[in-house]
């Protein structure tokens, strides 16, 4: 048994996350599925990552400074991720969330003591206090403060090139057919998906992004795609961002709230595998990717990343009642046998 030696803070204990061999949920197909667990991480998301990533850059050319404010907006992971920067280098903390985050995430962020400013989700984009314009304008009136921009910021891309990317073809000693991935910032497929298709130009490049998003009308070449409502969180924007690179990706594929949240409960029924709302959207264009292959001579190795835990959701996507106000309950949820 090889057991790892003590992290030298819990910082070190970011990355290297299990990837782990689906099975029940592909049984009647023809596929080999694999998904990398990034709920394990210390604050429980892909975004600890970036954000170790994000700070350390800042640190060494100087953006950032001891004693300094970091100021970011964010679905409620990159603020957890942020906190543990803060908490374990000195820093003070501010983030904008969306006034559809979770009760258990802003409980969370309350928990570790953020400073958290709720904005109302049904202004209009163009508005000055909208989601992406409140940011900006906060750090440009704040002193000694530093705006990671997860949004704008290619560093968010980096961190998964360097570390999410080498870890998957590690862990799958280079045999892969499919990446498929959620699309929020996009430095998950960027990042993810450039280091694989340099390794192996083969790997196809799969995203899924939310109905509402505009990422997957333009990609399809929609032009001003309109942005719409939706509930998944961390998924989707409502403006094209420099951290999306449409040219590392092949396809991308719409998830509806009802399939991302049906999907992510047969995930924790059929598997026992505790994701959140994008990995049930991510499960479901896996699947997708898979009934839609095409001939091959071996069964297609698809690999995904489930970014955040159900532990996050269990007053909304793991609750029937949640469910069933909004219209996105689906009954015929399968015994666990638990
Ligand atoms: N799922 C969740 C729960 C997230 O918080 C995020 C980050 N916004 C994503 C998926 C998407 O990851 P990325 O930003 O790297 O595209």
């Amino acid at each position: 048994m090889h057991y790892r030696k003590p992290c030298g803070s819990v910082l070190e204990a970011i990355g290297n996350t299990p990837l782990v061999r689906l099975r029940r949920v592909v049984e009647h197909l023809p596929v080999e599925a694999f998904a990398k667990l990034e709920f394990m991480n210390p604050m429980g998301s892909s975004k600890d990552r970036i954000s170790r990533y994000m700070i350390e850059a800042a640190e060494r050319d100087g953006r950032l400074k001891p004693g300094d404010m970091i100021i970011e907006n964010s679905s409620g992971n990159t603020a957890m991720g942020l906190a543990l920067m803060a908490i374990q280098k000195g820093y003070k903390l501010k983030v904008v969330v969306r006034d559809t985050i979770s009760q258990e995430k802003l409980n969370q962020l309350l928990a570790l003591g953020v400073l958290v400013h709720k904005v109302d989700t049904s202004l209009p984009p163009e508005h000055p206090d909208s989601y992406n314009n409140i940011t900006p304008r906060l750090a440009r009136e704040t002193p000694n403060c530093y705006f990671p921009d997860q949004h704008g910021n290619r560093e968010n891309n980096a961190a998964h090139y360097a570390g999410t990317g080498p870890e998957i073809w590690e862990q799958m000693e280079g045999r892969i057919d499919v990446f498929v991935a959620g699309a929020g910032t996009g430095g998950t497929i960027g990042g993810v998906g450039r280091y694989l298709k340099e390794k192996d130009p083969r790997i196809k490049v799969i995203a899924v992004d939310p109905v509402g998003s505009v990422f997957s009308p333009h990609f399809h070449g929609e032009k001003n795609p309109k942005a719409g409502p939706y509930r998944v969180e961390g998924l989707g924007d409502e403006f094209l961002i420099p951290t999306m690179e449409f040219d590392v990706v092949d396809d991308m594929l719409q998830v509806t709230d009802r399939q991302a949240f049906h999907y992510a409960r047969r995930l924790v029924r059929e598997e026992g595998i505790l994701g959140g709302g994008s990995s049930g959207a991510a499960l479901w264009a896996l699947l997708q990717v898979a009934e839609h292959l095409g001939p091959m001579d071996h069964p297609a190795r698809i690999v995904t990343v489930f970014p955040d835990g159900a532990g996050r959701y269990l007053s909304s996507i793991f609750n029937d009642a949640w469910l069933e106000e909004r219209g996105l309950l689906v009954e015929d949820l399968p015994e666990s046998g638990a």
